[in-house]
């Protein structure tokens, strides 16, 4: 396994892979890693097959994180990192300063201007274009011929789907499944802030899912997206801790809001469990 730290290594061996007519795929990651992530390893390595190669990024990108946000305090933990990469059969690690990324004067952005509206657009302005104007320039720098995202990150994913439809990059996108805890929890990097009785108190997330899941699990069943809401609210609040930031049900594919609550439709939420803001999402 290789770590590569600049820009121009990577490109350059990215140039040899095509050369040599090798396939490439692609994690893009913030680091501190985990089973989640190293099932989009798994999942690009059947992708190339034996003879490709599996690039993962670690970089926690500034761009992304509002002025309020977590950027200075998000785990991080090359070591650790590497180790995991190593044994999951990784075969680049591109961990790149900020000053690779984003030299003195930069200033061209990537914008998504439609998916990219609500939910985390509304809770976190700005965050998809750090978003997308990372993993385009990644794109570029990395040269895979597929990436994969985790569903965790639905409207991510989405939004880095349009970018590449709309752009032409020559990259299949991909998205994995999210992999939980066993007790239902996503896995995610900020896990690590939940210390004591907020680990548990985290589950209202899960639940609050599964909560709607059941109303809407026969056929034919509905409920209007307000009361929906409603519900969700009060029951998060209940947990004590704990605060709805949002929840929406929308179209799988647009990301349009949905009045009506039933089967296939997607919900997602976000909440804060004490200061950490976990987020979550599933197909009803
Ligand atoms: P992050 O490091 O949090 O930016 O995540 C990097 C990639 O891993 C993104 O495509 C995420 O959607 C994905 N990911 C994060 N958590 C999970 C999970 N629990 N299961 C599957 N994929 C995940």
């Amino acid at each position: 396994m290789q770590l590569v730290k600049s820009v121009r290594a990577m490109q350059r061996l990215a140039k040899v892979w095509k050369r040599k007519g090798a396939r490439v795929g692609f994690v893009p990651t913030m680091g501190y890693l985990h089973t989640g992530h190293l099932s989009l390893v798994s999942c690009a390595r059947k992708l190339v097959g034996r003879k490709g190669k599996v690039v993962i990024s670690i970089y926690v990108n500034p761009t992304q994180f509002g002025p309020k946000e977590d950027f200075s305090r998000y785990p991080r933990d090359l070591t650790r990192d590497l180790d995991l990469c190593r044994a999951a059969g990784v075969d680049v690690v591109f961990a790149p300063s900020d000053s690779e990324i984003y030299p003195a004067s930069f200033s061209t952005f990537v914008v998504e201007e439609r998916l990219s509206q609500g939910m985390e657009g509304v809770s976190r302005p700005g965050h998809f274009r750090g978003v997308t104007t990372v993993v385009a320039k990644l794109f570029n720098i990395v040269q895979p011929d597929s990436a994969i995202f985790g569903a965790k990150d639905y409207q991510q994913a989405a939004v880095i789907k349009r970018m590449v439809r709309d752009l032409n990059f020559p990259v299949k996108i991909v998205i994995a499944p999210t992999l939980r805890e066993t007790d239902g929890l996503a896995m995610s990097s900020r896990n690590k802030y939940l210390k004591g009785e907020l680990r548990q108190k985290a589950l209202i997330l899960r639940r609050s899912i599964q909560a709607i899941q059941e109303k809407v699990s026969r056929v034919g069943a509905r409920l209007a997206a307000v009361q929906a809401k409603r519900q969700i609210k009060k029951l998060i609040l209940k947990e004590g801790g704990a605060r709805l930031d949002y929840v929406e049900f929308f179209n799988p594919v647009t990301l349009k809001p949905e009045s009506q609550v039933k089967r296939g439709v997607h919900m997602a939420l976000a909440a804060y469990i004490g200061k950490t803001r976990l987020i979550d999402n599933a197909r009803l």
